[in-house]
């Protein structure tokens, strides 16, 4: 098979190919590896390239394949890993000069996951330092560029892993989403992403940034790739407290979901002040392709939205400020030189290894959980958590899917938004109420804007209700092809 041919595959018709004995796991990952080896550079979508680990783990698929011990959809297929998810031997730095060394003696359960099924890992992708921010420009290892426009970020904190699919680095990949971080990218980079409902992916081995809002999900480039993953790394795990039994994904009913007599909400806030008219109108073409199938689409208010950054980021730093407190030059990480005592090498070591948007939401975390300031800000933010509940629990009552964009913007120029952070924090408003309540939702491939940047939509569902938001996804993507396109081409 040549490289041309895998590049437009999908992961399932990938993982087929190789099944049939058409192609095999080496050849495939060969391909994806030269193609790193030439445009990975272009785009830095990957710190680290596991050349040697992905061509041994192929051999070992393809030798598990022919002797009739690997007999699923995705074995011997490629993927890329964001690079907060610990994978053992293999540097997972988090995009963070504090990680810059650090080896885990342990695969995440997700890895582990992935390599049971013969999942090869093709290496590590950028994000922004520690998942904070919304453009990986602030991992330490550079900023990633948006394949459609390198003047462009990819979003975050994904980035690298949205960018690695739509430059056709990888066929599929896995993101985390603390507050709209696998959405968000895979909205300005034209590609699929899903953030599962909280629990039902093992948190086990991700470096955590804000633990009841982290959720570990796929990218890829349509949903059947993507509930094809999904399926893989679901699942209780006794190593996450927080981890709960869920039902696979029937992958055929999916591809098959009719979204005739569906319900759909519209929450008017979301399509408000601040809102790109490109975008809205993209996201109400795809409502019309819903109404047209015979759904039925109704507005309702969600008042409870202007309070959705304000809680968000005081729930995910005062998290934040907690779990990083691990990161003290003793136990992990980088460690500076000549150092003397202790405080000193407390100081040192935070003060350097750190980046500005970590140390910056470190200090409002502390600030919000400090004894003057909980009630005001820690306990306001919970309370909002509650109404915020609330308000989705009363949707639901009514809707089978929410509907909305999952950025006001298209992918925004390279420097725009760090400049000025509270910008940045203002496009994460349609993404991280869904993480606050542990909802799933899905990003999908919508349409253009007028510079032609990929416009994402988001379809949100009630708690363990993948089956239902893949499916009215697939259905989308039956009868449009905006999926299908890549950065500078059709692919099919
Ligand atoms: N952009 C959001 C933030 O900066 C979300 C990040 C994420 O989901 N990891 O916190």
């Amino acid at each position: 098979m040549t490289i041309e041919e895998i590049k437009t595959l999908s992961a399932l018709e990938i993982g087929r190919a190789i099944r049939e004995g058409r192609t095999s796991s080496q050849e495939v990952t060969r391909a994806m590896l030269d193609l790193i080896k030439e445009k990975n550079a272009d785009v830095n979508a990957y710190t680290y390239v596991a050349e040697e680990e992905a061509m041994a783990q192929a051999k070992q698929a393809d030798e598990d394949i022919q002797a009739g011990k690997l007999t699923g959809d995705l074995a011997g297929v490629p993927i890329a890993i964001k690079d907060n998810i610990c994978t053992k031997g293999m540097i997972t730095s988090c995009g963070s000069k504090m990680l810059y060394n650090f080896l885990p003696p342990y695969d995440a359960t997700v890895i582990r996951k992935l390599r049971d099924a013969g999942m090869v890992i093709l290496g590590k992708t950028n994000m922004d330092e520690f998942a904070m921010g919304s453009t990986t420009e602030t991992s330490y290892y550079g900023p990633t560029l948006n394949p459609w426009g390198e003047d462009r970020v990819p979003g975050g904190s994904s980035g690298g892993s949205a960018a690695a699919v739509a430059a056709d680095l990888a066929t599929v990949s896995l993101g985390s989403d603390t507050g709209g971080s696998i959405r968000q990218p895979a909205s300005f980079c034209g590609v699929t992403g899903l953030k599962p409902t909280y629990g039902t992916v093992s948190r086990y081995g991700l470096v955590a940034f804000a633990s009841s809002l982290d959720q570990i999900g796929p990218i890829g480039r349509d949903v059947n790739d993507v509930a094809a993953v999904y399926n893989l790394i679901c699942g209780i795990d006794e190593k996450d407290q927080t981890s709960t039994e869920t039902k696979q994904l029937d992958l055929e009913a999916v591809k098959n979901f009719d979204v005739k007599g569906m319900k759909i909400g519209l929450p008017e806030e979301y399509f408000g002040e601040g809102i790109e008219k490109d975008v809205k109108d993209v996201v109400m073409q795809a409502v019309k392709f819903y109404e047209d199938h015979g759904a039925t689409v109704e507005t309702f208010p969600m008042p409870i939205v202007d309070y959705a950054i304000p809680t968000y980021y005081i729930i995910a730093c005062a998290e934040a400020c907690s779990n990083l407190s691990r990161y003290d030059g003793i136990k992990y990480g980088y460690r500076p030189d000549g150092v003397d005592d202790l405080m000193e090498l407390y100081i040192r070591s935070r003060s350097e290894g750190f980046g500005m948007e970590v140390k910056r939401r470190i200090m409002l975390g502390n600030f919000v959980l400090s004894s003057g300031y909980y009630d005001a800000y820690y306990n306001k933010a919970l309370q909002a958590k509650a109404l915020i509940k609330k308000a989705f629990d009363e949707a639901f009552e009514k809707y089978d899917v929410v509907i909305g964009p999952v950025a006001p913007t298209t992918a925004l120029k390279c420097g725009e938004s760090l400049s000025d952070p509270l910008k940045m924090y203002l496009g994460d408003i349609c993404t991280v109420l869904i993480n606050i309540v542990g909802l799933p939702a899905i990003s999908v491939p919508a349409g253009f804007d007028s510079k032609g940047l990929p416009v994402g939509m988001q379809l949100i569902g009630k708690h363990y209700s993948e089956q239902t938001l893949c499916g009215a996804a697939a259905a989308f993507q039956r009868e449009n092809d905006c999926h299908r396109r890549h950065a500078d081409k059709e692919v099919k």
